[in-house]
């Protein structure tokens, strides 16, 4: 597990990728700069690792594009300390840009194969999210709700209530929604029962799947 000076070389070229394509937020394009996205993909892709591009991370999953996170990362307008709750761990990295960016991050993951690759790789890495967990993403976690913000990592054919309910009043909720292509959507809690929703562009996930036990 090497990261070298010309893995920092690629990096630095990504954030320019990224800030051509319209990312602003300083926090979200440190973490890019500084967390090593080749270490999070199968060592055959890791000359590829600093493309803007999706690649599979196992399970029939994959990795999201550096904008996709980029993005996400920048709508949920994370403050230091912030509780976020991701859903969809996967490969880890999307939870190594929030934890860099200093939030406290809960995540799940449905697929046991990669809750027990990342469980692994989150350490070696250095990196300490407060809480992961393999499970069922539409029911988010009540245990450790509210939170100030969630991001789901998947496409979703709607938003689970649940989530919904997990949220802190002013807290936003980003997720990607769609069967076929997804509409990037934040909702942003305005009081107990009203939400407020904005759309962003089309996006490509993996879908964020039913429980099926
Ligand atoms: N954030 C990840 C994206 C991985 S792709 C990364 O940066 O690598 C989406 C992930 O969501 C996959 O790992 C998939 O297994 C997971 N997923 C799909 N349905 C889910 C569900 N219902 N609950 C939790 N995770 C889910």
């Amino acid at each position: 597990m090497k990261d070298t000076a010309k893995h920092q070389g690629l990096r630095n070229q990504l954030v320019s990728v990224l800030e051509q394509k319209g990312i602003t937020d300083k926090s979200v394009l440190d973490a890019i700069k500084k967390i090593p996205r080749h270490l999070f993909l199968d060592s055959s892709f890791s000359d590829h690792a600093y493309q803007d591009k999706a690649f599979p991370i196992g399970a029939g999953q994959t990795i999201s594009h550096p904008y996709t996170v980029a993005f996400q990362s920048q709508l949920l307008e994370v403050q230091k300390e912030d509780k976020v709750l991701e859903i969809g761990t996967g490969s880890g990295y999307q939870t190594a840009v929030l934890c860099n960016m200093g939030a406290k991050v809960y995540s799940i993951e449905r697929q046991n194969e990669l809750f027990k690759k990342t469980s692994i790789l989150f350490p070696k890495l250095n990196i300490r999210p407060k809480h992961i967990s393999f499970g069922d993403g539409y029911k988010g976690l009540p245990g450790y709700a509210p939170f100030d913000s969630i991001i789901v990592t998947a496409g979703a054919p709607f938003i689970p209530q649940p989530l919904m309910a997990q949220l802190k009043i002013g807290g936003r909720l980003v997720i990607p929604l769609g069967e076929e292509v997804q509409i990037m959507t934040l909702l942003i809690r305005v009081n107990e029962t009203q939400f407020e929703k904005h759309e962003f562009g089309e996006f490509r996930f993996v879908p964020l799947l039913e429980d099926r036990n």
